[in-house]
């Protein structure tokens, strides 16, 4: 398994409403679900932490 770098895009599904998002893997600030305002995602370094479902890995 290799592991880089790479930026991705991810579609995740909101824990509180169930809204589907796309959001980058590498945020450089809090991502918040646009419906419900519920933290999807936060800048922890490297690679973003995702708070919520990852539903898909897009290329
Ligand atoms: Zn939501």
């Amino acid at each position: 398994m290799i592991k880089g770098p790479k930026t991705r895009f991810l579609k995740v599904r909101c824990k509180g409403c169930n809204n589907e998002q796309i959001i980058f893997n590498r945020p450089a600030t809090r991502v918040e679900c646009l419906v419900c305002g519920s933290l999807i995602a936060e800048p922890t370094g490297g690679l973003g932490s995702i708070r919520t479902k990852i539903i898909e890995v897009l290329e």
